[in-house]
């Protein structure tokens, strides 16, 4: 599989990156299956995090002694958390060091403050990175202004950037994406096949889109031996558009549009209490992490706040893409009640 540098850090991605999340519904031996099968097709870059249950010590099983990328994360924003969080992905990696490791969905500018700050996350990584912990150091999350201050606020010590990228979250192509390639920083595309509620020819044309920007890999969750059998080929073919390609992005977009949660946060606080980005793209998270991970009987009763809502319209004139946010909630409470 063809490999694209991490930005300045000279590290090789696979241009297809192994998604950790969906083996953590999986038992260790189908997990293993996934995994091994991963490497065969020549995915040689693995993205995993402290938040995904046991993804972790499934990698660390299968990957310990091969030689190949490990990216995890941890969401703390104080230093002394993320230390703690880093010496347990090690433990459970099997690595003395992991290649990179990132402050985990950063998500408003006060977290970042914490994480850039005195005594915060990003003062701990660089030097875990000094003691040859961590070999370069990321950022995540959903909200790309924060993610903008990230990177200009802090100078060459954030390396890599991972962000939503897919045919319906382009934004980042206004700012981040120029930015980040203007500095050397790699570029992690989450979400690139739509988190697990598209066709297969959806999430094909959707990463091979992807990849034809100038990031550096694709990041795609896999749950079954075929899911990487067919996604991994994209690493080896020409990724030239074809005109069935471009039909599949266009009807995406005409499809999702309006309907397309980007997980942005910027509708919040809702007066009612109601989750709102956490109930509209609740079918994805329910089928992606599981009932247990998410908190089963306390998950369900979050999501149910959506019958709070009185329909003031604040949300709708926040979010940047103008979804009918009230119109929207009772469909996607009904799909996750369905899941239960
Ligand atoms: S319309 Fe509903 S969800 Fe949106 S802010 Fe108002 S109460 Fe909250
Ligand atoms: S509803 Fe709109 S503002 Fe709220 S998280 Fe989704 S895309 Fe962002």
């Amino acid at each position: 599989m063809r490999t694209r540098t991490l930005g300045r850090t000279g590290l090789a991605v696979s241009e297809i990156t192994f998604g950790g999340i969906p083996i953590l519904q999986q038992d260790f031996a189908d997990a293993e299956r996934v995994l091994r099968t991963a490497l065969d097709e020549g995915i040689t870059s693995f993205d995993t995090a402290r938040g995904y249950g046991d993804s972790e010590e499934k990698m660390g099983r299968v990957l310990a002694d091969r030689d190949c990328l490990i990216m995890s994360k941890a969401h703390r924003t104080d230093g002394a958390g993320m230390l703690g969080e880093l010496e347990k992905s090690l433990a459970s990696l099997r690595r003395d060091c992991v290649d990179v490791y990132a402050m985990h969905q950063v998500a408003s500018a006060d977290q970042l403050g914490q994480c850039l700050g005195p005594g915060g996350a990003l003062e701990a990584l660089l030097k875990a990175k000094r003691d040859g912990k961590v070999r370069a150091i990321g950022i995540t999350g959903h909200h790309r202004p924060t993610l903008v201050s990230a990177v200009e606020q802090a100078g060459d010590a954030i390396e890599s950037v991972m962000f939503l990228f897919n045919p319906l979250e382009t934004d980042a192509l206004d700012r981040l994406v120029p930015m980040c390639v203007d500095r050397g920083v790699g570029l992690i595309a989450m979400k690139a096949a739509g988190a697990g509620i598209w066709t297969p020819k959806e999430v094909l044309a959707s990463t091979k889109w992807c990849l034809s920007h100038p990031i550096t890999c694709a990041n795609i969750g896999f749950s079954t031996v075929e899911e990487v059998q067919a996604v991994s080929p994209l690493g080896r073919e020409d990724l030239s558009p074809t005109t069935e390609d471009e039909r599949i992005v266009q009807s995406l977009r005409d499809q999702y549009e309006l309907t397309y949660c980007r997980r942005c946060g910027e509708c919040a606080p809702c007066p009612k209490g109601v989750n709102i980005w956490g109930t509209l793209v609740g079918e994805s998270m329910v089928k992606r992490l599981g009932w247990k991970q998410l908190g089963e009987r306390n998950y369900l009763d979050n999501v149910r706040k959506a019958r709070d809502c009185d329909e003031c319209g604040l949300c709708i004139e926040r979010c940047p893409w103008s979804l009918n946010i009230p119109a929207l909630l009772p469909e996607a409470l009904d799909r996750i009640e369905r899941l239960a």
